[in-house]
């Protein structure tokens, strides 16, 4: 167990390796190929972009390959693990994965794809009430569906898009200020659609807060949990969330492109008058085989498939999951997350105080509530050459205009000794720099 249960964190590589040696985690770094540089390992903080490859992953893609060599058509219903019914033992590690009733999961598509399916059936405009509202500088293919469903049921998007900001200066917002936004406008919404964890803040929001208030007013609530799955413990079930989706990419280390998931909550599923843009998949199982005309949803979120299942695909996602499952899912890699990047937070800020002025600015809150895995940091001063440096010195974070570097620790595979590594990095590559 930890050892150290107060955050009093030290700049010295003796604690962050004591922080290693305490991890009761640390085991699961040895299930993850960690790129290397020469005989040197990357210190990767990209995992909310791309999570690295389980070591797994390849045999259980070979043993894909090798039911399709073997069995070619008959894989569908024959084999160990039968493709027809192959989603099936996924759905049973997303639901821990985000809180979910297993019914109410199911893996599809990819990500936008799957956030256009769920606003067909749940951004239902009629009369006054057709606003949506979302946070301003939400991730752009998330704002680029919002417009074109608006404009698909022959709205403006100026009229019919509410973008909440922070107030006064704030780089972040305040659950009080999403709140007051819906109340605002209680009568004319008609979807409530927030991230999770934003991509470029990593404020994490209060979901629950907000699924609540969307109710109140009368709306759909709906996450888009990219960054928030396989990052923060989730219970979309408890907290009523209507419909969420996400990747498996980003924190869940599914790989490139890798499936989608979306969660429907049950209460939804004996709705009949909800739309849907329907495929065979989503056919009723038990008589799909009959091919007869007439559109008869699988009940649950398997309802909502369209295609036959990716199974290579989910493959990938269902390995990386064991992964999860062996960490016994989010609440053990979320104490160390809070601990890793509490760390972070720590030595950036000694990196501040060795330099004797506000070189970083990290916009996320330091509030354990109001944040994930990742930090974004503003370099205040010469931001591109000290990413630049980074990179070189073999420190792999992620670059978003104008000055923020985002770094992401991800308790399944990063170490207290590699944050530490990375403050002594950024203080030689600041010391460096001309004064200016
Ligand atoms: C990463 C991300 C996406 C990416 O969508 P794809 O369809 O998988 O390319 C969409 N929305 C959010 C909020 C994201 O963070």
């Amino acid at each position: 167990m930890w050892i150290f249960e107060t955050m009093d964190f030290e700049n010295n590589l003796a604690f962050a390796e004591a922080m290693d040696r305490d991890d009761p985690l640390k085991e699961l770094r040895g299930e993850f190929i960690v790129p290397q540089q020469g005989s040197e390992s990357v210190i990767y903080m990209c995992g909310n972009s791309l999570g690295l490859q389980p070591k797994v992953t390849r045999n259980v893609v070979h043993g894909q390959l090798d039911q399709w060599a073997n069995l070619a058509v008959e894989g569908w219903f024959e084999g160990e693990e039968p493709w027809m019914y192959y989603h099936k033992s996924l759905k049973e590690l997303l639901a821990p994965m985000v809180g979910a009733v297993v019914s109410e999961v199911c893996p599809m598509n990819t990500l936008t794809v799957n956030l256009h399916l769920l606003l067909v059936s749940f951004y239902k405009p009629s009369g006054k009430r057709f606003k949506i509202i979302m946070e301003a500088g939400a991730f752009p293919s998330d704002q680029y569906a919002l417009e074109s469903q608006v404009r698909f049921h022959g709205y403006d998007p100026a009229d019919a898009i509410i973008e909440v900001s922070p107030k006064g200066g704030a780089l972040t917002l305040k659950t009080a200020d999403i709140i007051a936004a819906i109340e605002t406008s209680a009568e004319e919404i008609a979807l409530v659609l927030f991230s999770g964890v934003n991509y470029f803040t990593g404020q994490l929001f209060d979901m629950e807060a907000i699924t609540e208030s969307g109710h109140r007013a009368g709306a759909i609530v709906g996450f888009d949990l990219a960054h928030a799955a396989g990052n923060v413990p989730l219970m979309l079930h408890d907290w009523e969330v209507d419909f969420a989706c996400w990747c498996s990419y980003k924190y869940q280390n599914g790989g490139p492109g890798g499936i989608s998931a979306i969660f429907v909550h049950e209460k939804h599923f004996k709705d009949k008058t909800l739309n849907r843009f329907a495929g065979w998949w989503g056919y009723q199982e038990n008589i799909r085989f009959k091919m007869e005309k007439g559109f008869i949803p699988e009940p649950g979120a398997d309802g909502w498939q369209v295609s036959c299942g990716q199974v290579i695909p989910m493959s990938m996602y269902s390995a990386a999951l064991g992964i999860f499952k062996k960490a016994g899912f989010m609440g053990p890699l979320r104490d160390k997350s809070i601990r890793l990047t509490g760390y972070l937070y720590f030595i950036i800020n000694e990196v501040n105080k060795s330099l004797h002025f506000e070189q970083f600015k990290i916009i996320t809150p330091e509030d354990i509530e109001q944040r994930g895995a990742q930090l974004s940091i503003v370099a205040t001063k010469h931001a591109k050459e000290i990413f630049g440096e980074l990179v070189k010195r073999n420190i792999l974070g992620d670059w978003r205009e104008p000055n923020v570097i985002r770094l992401s620790p991800v308790p399944l595979y990063n170490t207290f000794v590699e944050i530490f590594q990375i403050g002594q990095q950024l203080l030689a590559i600041c010391n460096s720099l001309p004064n200016d």
